[in-house]
């Protein structure tokens, strides 16, 4: 991709995170940057990790069972090796649709899960969790259009959703996620971002979902500054760092970079 490497593209996302932040005069504000593996080579979250990156996303239960346990292998190897700046762990994003009956399996490798948005999965999560004392985070998933999108719930039922969980005590609300619709000018995408934001601060602000409702997961490749502006502090974003193609195998990047 323009022959940039996946560092360089790493680094100019960040610094494109800076500079909204500083447009919208959050500069002091803490936005993650989840990286979404989806089109990414094993070599390409490697050198991210290599870089010190910890938030990593992926929404294929299959391809994310797979990479998760190859991830770990790289960083308890690499500590094996007696390197101490290695993380014990990176922390998982589960961001795609959970189907319920890979719920068991996928919760213990996650960190937060994106995209609960039904009760029934929220009840399938629970059945699978049985610690009060870490209950598993997640985020309601908006769908904020209704237009082709097949996830996500309507925002009318959001706070009612979020009150039902609430009840499960092995099941963290911690905020929303959402997706604007895909659009060729991301500033298209503002008036989603401001309504999905103003529902946020309006649910917060009403208590339902207690204190530990303070995340807001919006904005991809083509809009995270236009989400980061609206209030975002967690950005999920793909192709801008991994590049456009979806790589099956390690070695096309190695010969794409070389
Ligand atoms: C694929 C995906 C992303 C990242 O998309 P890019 O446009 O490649 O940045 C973010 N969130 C979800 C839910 C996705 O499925």
């Amino acid at each position: 991709m323009d022959g940039e490497s996946t560092r360089e593209r790493y680094l100019s996302v960040c610094r494109r995170i800076e500079d909204a932040k500083a447009k919208a005069g959050r500069e002091h504000a803490t936005v993650h940057l989840v990286a979404v593996t989806k089109y990414a080579a094993m070599e390409q979250v490697r050198e991210l990790i290599d870089m010190g990156h910890v938030d990593f996303g992926e929404g294929r239960s299959q391809h994310f069972l797979k990479m998760a346990p190859q991830v770990q292998e790289y960083l308890d190897r690499r500590r094996t090796l007696g390197e101490s700046d290695v993380p014990d762990h990176v922390r998982w994003h589960f961001i795609g649709h959970l189907q319920r009956n890979k719920a068991k399996k996928i919760l213990p490798l996650v960190r937060m899960i994106h995209s609960v948005d039904s009760l029934r999965l929220a009840e399938e999560i629970q059945s699978c969790s049985n610690n009060a004392d870490s209950p598993v985070e997640v985020l309601v998933q908006i769908n904020p259009t209704d237009e082709r999108q097949r996830y996500g719930i309507a925002p009318a039922a959001v706070r009612h959703l979020i009150e039902q969980i609430e009840t499960m005590v092995t099941i963290r609300v911690r905020g929303i996620m959402t997706m604007a619709p895909k659009v060729e000018d991301p500033e298209e995408t503002r008036p989603v971002f401001t309504r999905v934001s103003e529902l946020f601060d309006e649910i917060k602000r009403s208590g339902v979902g207690g204190e530990h409702f303070d995340i807001l997961s919006m904005g991809m490749s083509n809009d995270f500054e236009v989400a980061i502006e609206c209030g975002a502090n967690i950005v999920r974003v793909g192709s801008a760092i991994f590049g456009e193609k979806e790589i099956t195998e390690s070695v096309s990047t190695e010969q794409a970079e070389a």
